[in-house]
């Protein structure tokens, strides 16, 4: 297979270090290949942990001067990159739809998303705001301060390879941080884009440092972010498996950890709900990125009294509006999931689930190749208890279960270790408080899916992780608190 030429100028084939282009110290690289059709993008470094610890040895020299900039000086950079990010939104777009595979339009919208959080928190540079604390002595005073924590080690995942780097970056570097990043091994290009632009807009060399790497040399680069005395603070978005074992590594430096992990999120839809509403919300996050965001309805819990309708409409809806292809082509909403190795797990969980009683409504089977695609499907007669409703689908499989009363629908809602995201739909009122708060998650939609934005926050209670992202929240993650006690005579 040949490598071809770049795709466009942002495509870079270098990793980021110092504000310079670099190859990996051992002249390694590895292949970044196009889900859609299965076709070498291009090679990018395949660097390991001494030049991870090159790299944090820059960030942590760095950090000494860019703790002391002025907060404003901050905001004006972070603001440029924010422009540059979106002037050059199609560029972008299609380096994630060629390394990720959703369809450009999708692409786009992520684009938008990722560079709202650098607006957002060119913003917020201006706002680490302190307090002065009344004390229970006449002679003292307190004075609590927030000041940037150090270097934040990151790790990223491949399904929002933009997004859910800048939500980090902007909030750390906002807060006067410096980075070291590692983003997953399936869309490097999308970071290293990033950097170029960050280049442009003037960001100094060594605050914001993009680390490429293999799969095999991602635990060796994590175990030297966990364990470096030089990094005050990990932040990671992925599987809960791998935000465990970061945690454990973090141990032994007592580092602080902010952790975005897995999801099984329900979908309750209440026989009061407006049916057509929640089909509409339903199609929105079970379906975008091809089902492969933590948030996606895992599973979806409809009561007796519509079950049979939702069912049956849902099933019109999928076979008629959902386009499966290379997202590059006009007309497709649903791209290839990311590899061969996440085609198989969503077989293996259909197949389970049928051999186990449920019923495939539409779709069921993966796609002949090239590229790693599977149908839209829609399962019914799905119970709590099956695999698919206990495990992260992670792809476009929707699993219908029927339940009776209010009571149940909470309880098998909370029964999971998960507590990211969920969402129902009513038009009761009463049931709509209810419901929001006995439900043991981060994010709740009522009668909406589309949860997430730069201005709220992001995050899970239970095993869903640690920390939050995104709006004034954000920035907590990456300061520590200060009191400064005077005496006064
Ligand atoms: P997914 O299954 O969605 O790829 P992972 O949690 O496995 O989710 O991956 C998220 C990110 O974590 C990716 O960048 C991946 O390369 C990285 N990763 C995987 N294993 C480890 C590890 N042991 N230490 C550090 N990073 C890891």
């Amino acid at each position: 297979a040949s490598t071809g030429a770049a795709v466009n100028a942002l495509q870079k084939d270098k990793a980021y270090v110092d504000g310079k282009w670099v190859a990996a110290k051992s002249g390694k690289t590895f292949e970044v290949t196009n889900p859609a059709n299965g076709k070498i993008l291009g090679m990018v470094p395949d660097m390991d942990r001494s030049d991870a610890q090159a790299a944090i040895d820059v960030a942590h020299r760095a950090f000494q001067s860019w703790k002391t900039t002025m907060p404003k000086d901050r905001s004006v950079i972070l603001r440029k990159w924010y422009e540059l990010c979106v002037k050059h939104k199609k560029e972008l777009a299609t380096l994630i739809t060629l390394e990720m595979g959703k369809s450009l339009a999708e692409a786009e919208g992520e684009i938008l998303y990722s560079a709202s959080f650098l607006e957002w928190y060119s913003e917020e540079t201006r706002r680490t705001y302190g307090d002065v604390v009344p004390l229970s002595s006449p002679n003292k005073r307190s004075m609590v301060i927030r000041q940037p924590i150090g270097v934040a080690g990151m790790i990223t995942p491949w399904n929002f390879p933009s997004a859910m780097l800048t939500r980090k970056v902007a909030a750390a570097l906002a807060a006067g941080c410096t980075v070291v990043a590692r983003p997953a091994e399936d869309t490097p290009f999308s970071a290293l884009a990033l950097c170029e632009l960050a280049d442009q807009a003037g960001l100094p060399a060594g605050v914001f440092n993009v680390l490429t790497s293999s799969r095999e040399n991602a635990s060796p680069i994590g175990k030297e972010f966990c364990e470096s005395p030089l990094i005050a603070k990990i932040s990671f978005t992925g599987s809960s498996a791998v935000g465990k074992i970061l945690l454990s590594q973090c141990a032994n430096t007592v580092k602080k950890t902010s952790l975005e992990l897995g999801g099984n999120a329900p979908f309750i839809v209440f026989d009061s709900a407006d049916v057509d509403l929640a089909i509409q919300g339903l199609m929105f996050c079970k379906f975008r990125c091809s089902g492969q965001t933590c948030i996606c309805a895992n599973r979806v819990l409809v009561q007796e009294g519509i079950y049979d309708k939702f069912v049956q409409a849902l099933a019109k809806v999928i076979d008629s509006q959902l386009k499966v292809g290379d997202g590059l082509e006009p007309g497709i909403n649903q791209g290839p999931l990311i590899n061969a190795r996440a085609v198989e797990k969503v077989q293996d969980l259909v197949q389970n689930s049928i051999n186990s009683g449920a019923k495939v409504i539409t779709g069921g089977s993966k796609m002949e190749g090239p590229g790693f695609f599977y149908e839209p499907t829609l399962l019914a007669d799905v119970t709590s208890d099956m695999r698919v409703a206990r495990e992260e689908i992670f792809g476009p499989v929707a699993a219908c279960i029927k339940f009776k009363t209010e009571q149940e629908a909470i309880a098998v809602a909370n029964n999971t270790n998960c507590g990211l995201a969920c969402y129902f739909y009513t038009n009761d009122m009463s049931q709509s408080f209810r419901v929001a708060e006995q439900l043991e998650y981060g994010m709740v939609g009522v009668n909406e899916t589309a949860i997430t934005g730069v201005d709220t926050t992001f995050g899970g209670w239970k095993e869903s992780g640690l920390g939050r992202e995104g709006g004034k929240y954000g920035i907590d993650e990456y300061v520590e608190l200060k009191n400064i006690c005077f005496g006064i005579q």
